[in-house]
C-alpha cells in the first residue's frame, strides 16, 4: 500500500502525486512531464472523491487519527 496519492494528467497520463485534502482546498499540482497545472477541475473531481474514499479507509484501517465531535 502506497500512503502517497496520484492522479493521472488529464494530458499525458503521467502520474501526478498530490494531497487530496489540499486539493480539495483549491491547491494545484503540476504536471512534471509538460509543467501543466492540474486543479480541481469538474471531470477530475470523480477521481478526487474516490481517492478521498481510500484515504478515509485507509485512516479508519490504520486507526490512528480520532475525529471529535461534540
Ligand atoms: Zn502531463
Amino acid at each position: 500500500m502506497n500512503n502517497e496519492q496520484s492522479i493521472p494528467c488529464p494530458t499525458c497520463q503521467n502520474k501526478i502525486p498530490f494531497d487530496p485534502i489540499a486539493l480539495l482546498q483549491g491547491a494545484q499540482f503540476v504536471c512534471s512531464n509538460y509543467q501543466g497545472v492540474v486543479g480541481l477541475a469538474t471531470d477530475s473531481r470523480p477521481i478526487v472523491e474516490e481517492t478521498m474514499g481510500k484515504f478515509d479507509e485507509m485512516r479508519k484501517n490504520a486507526g490512528q487519527v480520532k475525529k471529535v465531535d461534540e
